[in-house]
């Protein structure tokens, strides 16, 4: 059968709800009966959430927080969600594997980290030179990339949503000043995925460090330099403290979109106002998540600059050269993984159909806005 989308899925449920309707009308065939008789609208579910976030993680694991409260709260309590941080219990990067065995029923991440698993996941979270927030929350949600997104984690037994955005993120923090391509040459910078791989391409190394030990690798000079997301969770790293430079933009992560997955078997064991109460709790994630990181970011902005962060911008030059290398990167892993090819296709014809859109409407806004 097709997957269904969004607008067929709450279509369905509509007319699951109707057909539910009629059925007191007296018209009940064997089969509705047992559906019926299965049907215990006081039945509680208890489910587990685990996420690839710090437990309590500022914004996003606290939207996590806040999905669980909004599911109970729709549900009149029938669905109860109980969230856990990365590593209570379970590491954080076995979030993938726990929700598709389902020892846990829903997973909050981003889909880069499963680029070992699915290379093509990536473009459902970041992709170096990609889209902002809202071209690809629109070619996720509208533009046909979550249709491809199910087809992708289909074998896994999950279903994913779009929940959150980080937004746009920052180029990261620097020991060295960064003037030409030269300058990223032996540079040891903590940047993960595609951007890594893109940043070894341009003669750097990427160094995979957890979050918990990037301070005190930057600290001692295990590594150069490194990125993490933007002023407010950059700000409580304390990296202003420890690194000279503070680069944009992030070029890795233009918007990086952050992912709901939920176990497909549990999924199916929900009623359908459930299912929708979660959909709908996901949407409101999705929401929450990049407006507190706007906020938020532009605050401790406004702080770092009054604590006088220096705060630079990646030559055109420099850009323009990591730009190339990540074409070279991303025409190597189509031509190697099918998966990755289709998906791009989509990506891509997305991207090129909105760029007139956007360069007529929101760079010229803001080129003129004061
Ligand atoms: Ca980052």
């Amino acid at each position: 059968m097709k997957k269904m989308n969004r607008k067929q899925f709450l279509l369905t449920s509509s007319i699951g709800l109707a057909a539910g309707a009629s059925l007191t009308s007296g018209c009940i065939s064997v089969d509705e009966k047992k559906e019926v008789e299965a049907f215990d609208p006081n039945k509680k579910f208890k489910w587990n959430m685990v996420t690839t976030w710090p437990p309590n993680f500022p914004i996003i694991g606290e939207g996590c927080n806040l999905f669980a409260e909004w599911v109970e709260q729709m549900s009149g309590g029938r669905l109860q969600i109980r969230v856990y941080g990365g590593g209570e219990l379970i590491p954080p990067l076995e979030t993938f594997d726990a929700v598709s065995s389902g020892t846990a029923q829903l997973g909050h991440g981003a889909a880069y980290y499963w680029a070992g698993k699915i290379p093509a996941a990536q473009f459902f979270a970041s992709v170096p030179f990609g889209m902002n927030d809202q071209q690809v929350t629109s070619w996720i949600l509208n533009g046909g990339g979550i249709e491809l997104w199910q087809e992708l984690y289909k074998p896994f037994h999950l279903v994913p949503f779009l929940a959150g955005n980080t937004r746009a993120q920052m180029g990261g923090w620097f020991n060295r000043e960064i003037n030409t391509v030269d300058d990223l040459k032996g540079l040891k910078m903590r940047i993960p995925g595609l951007g890594g791989r893109v940043f070894e391409r341009a003669g750097g190394s990427a160094i995979l460090s957890a979050g918990s030990e990037i301070y005190t690798n930057l600290e001692r000079g295990v590594i150069d330099a490194t990125e993490w997301l933007g002023p407010f969770h950059d700000y409580k790293m304390g990296f202003h403290k420890i690194a000279k430079y503070y680069y944009s933009p992030g070029w890795h992560e233009a918007g990086t979109a952050l992912e709901l997955m939920v176990n497909q078997q549990s999924l199916n064991s929900l009623p359908q106002d459930l299912r929708i109460i979660l959909e709908t709790a996901a949407a409101r994630l999705n929401q929450y998540i990049p407006a507190e990181m706007e906020v938020k970011n532009a605050e401790f902005l406004k702080i770092m600059k009054e604590e006088q962060v220096d705060i630079r911008s990646f030559p055109d030059e420099v850009l323009a050269f990591l730009e190339e290398k990540t074409q070279e990167i991303i025409s190597e892993m189509i031509a190697e993984d099918p998966k990755s090819a289709k998906v791009y296709a989509s990506f891509k014809a997305f991207k090129e159909t909105n760029k007139p859109w956007s360069e007529l409407t929101e760079r010229k806004f803001y080129n003129v806005i004061s």
